[in-house]
């Protein structure tokens, strides 16, 4: 589908979407919004910068509009954290400006009585992060009985960051009856754990980053000896004169222990990872965009949610376990058109990751040997067509309550649109 109207969207809505300057769904958004307006859960695979905060907000918007202003949370979104839930309601904001529903915003680290003060006038659409938003529930400044729509953003970052916990506490205080939206940039096993524990037969849809192995990004191996990676990162960042260079390291403490080479090694250098308080992240971020420091250096969970876009070029240090992650990191260079250039430090020892970066993107990445770098222990060539990659998880079947909490003959009876072409308005499942 071409235009938000064959989508189904709502004249309010698509209003909303002209005045934002979008001319076209992304693909995203082409797959997830039918299934969210006809009531299904949906479990979305798509990470920033793919417009899934729009997949989600357009469709919610419009699930709720027909009620529209009731008094009490009708659809709650769980972000991992504060700038991320920041930016959420302010989409909401912007989409729902015509649509009369009321949204805000409570996070940890701010005082709580100003959020308790707005909870009390009234509204529709909460986005929060999870201890806050057990907190204000604690203290009776909020209610979820009568939820809707649940969305979890970023899932994989929330678990990640050890909010399992909380996650299920507050499933606990919603309704069974509810449709439920989760968004995560991998559906890795704990992902689909947690949706056969909280969703109902959810909706499977995913898309690749964009120009996630675009001919705009050109992409080198660099083999080299595990112990030699920092002193040719090092000689790397020098030689090619690099200003600014995003690292990717595969652990937290592996990018503490490069920032300090790197540093000793006369190259202004921050690390960024789930350890570090949000003021230093903040701080370490600042600094890459000013130009102050030269390296910044990040784990994949830390980097997803940075707002940094068209870097010249970012470096894998450690390949990650997940191939998929990979698509992720490259697609931080080269972005809108800029050229742009992926590195990879590859040792011996991750032969297989490599290799099934590419199975993935279905093409072998060329290896070149950095003079006075040469490995010890040999890396071997790409064969990327030999293994098929695995297929696609079936999605799961109806027929498995499968520690879903909700009573099994009490299921959602949903509206099929599978050929409504029209303005998908008042869905009939509440
Ligand atoms: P997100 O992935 O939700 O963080 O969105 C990334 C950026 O894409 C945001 O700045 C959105 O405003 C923008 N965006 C979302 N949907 C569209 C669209 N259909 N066309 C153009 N830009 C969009």
């Amino acid at each position: 589908m071409s235009t938000f109207a064959e989508l189904g969207l709502s004249e309010t809505l698509l209003n909303a979407v002209a005045e934002e300057g979008y001319e076209k769904p992304s693909p995203i958004q082409t797959r997830a919004i039918p299934p969210v307006l006809d009531g299904e859960d949906v479990m979305a695979a798509a990470q920033t910068g793919t417009g899934k905060t729009a997949a989600f907000t357009l469709p919610l918007l419009q699930r709720l509009q027909d009620d529209g202003r009731v008094g009490h949370v009708r659809a709650l979104v769980i972000t991992p954290t504060r700038e991320l839930a920041a930016q959420v309601e302010d989409s909401v904001r912007r989409y729902g400006k015509h649509s009369g529903l009321r949204s805000c915003v409570v996070f940890g680290g701010v005082k709580i009585n100003p959020q308790i003060e707005r909870l009390k006038r009234g509204v529709e659409i909460l986005v929060a992060t999870p201890g806050r938003l057990l907190d204000l529930h604690g203290q009776g400044a909020l209610k979820l009985d009568q939820l809707e729509l649940l969305v979890l953003d970023e899932a994989d970052r929330m678990l990640d960051m050890g909010f399992i916990h909380d996650i299920r506490k507050i499933i606990k205080l919603l309704p069974r009856e509810r449709q439920t939206l989760m968004f995560s940039a991998t559906f890795s096993r704990e992902i689909r754990e947690l949706a056969r524990n909280f969703m109902l037969d959810p909706v499977e849809v995913s898309v690749t980053p964009p120009n996630s192995t675009a001919d705009t990004v050109k992409q080198w191996v660099y083999p080299v000896d595990k112990k030699r990676k920092p002193a040719l990162l090092s000689h790397l960042v020098k030689d090619k004169q690099w200003h600014q260079v995003l690292v990717f390291t595969r652990t937290k403490h592996g990018a503490n222990r490069l920032t300090k080479t790197l540093e000793k090694d006369g190259i202004a250098a921050a690390a960024i990872h789930g350890n570090k308080s949000q003021n230093a992240r903040t701080r370490a971020l600042d600094g890459f965009k000013r130009g102050k420091v030269q390296a910044l250096v990040a784990t994949d969970i830390a980097a997803r949610g940075l707002d940094i876009d068209q870097l010249p070029q970012v470096v894998n240090f450690d390949l990650p376990n997940v191939a998929e992650d990979y698509v992720h990191r490259i697609g931080r260079t080269g972005r809108a058109g800029a050229a742009g250039h992926a590195y990879s430090l590859v040792s011996a020892d991750e032969a297989d990751q490599l290799h099934g970066i590419e199975r993935l993107i279905k093409k072998p990445l060329p290896r070149e040997e950095i003079e006075g770098f040469e490995p010890d222990h040999v890396l071997p060539e790409g064969k990327p067509q030999q293994r098929q990659r695995r297929p696609q998880q079936a999605r799961h079947g109806r027929g498995a309550n499968s520690g879903d909490n909700r009573p099994a003959g009490g299921r959602r009876r949903r509206r099929s649109r599978r050929s409504n072409g029209g303005s998908g308005e008042s869905r009939g499942n509440r």
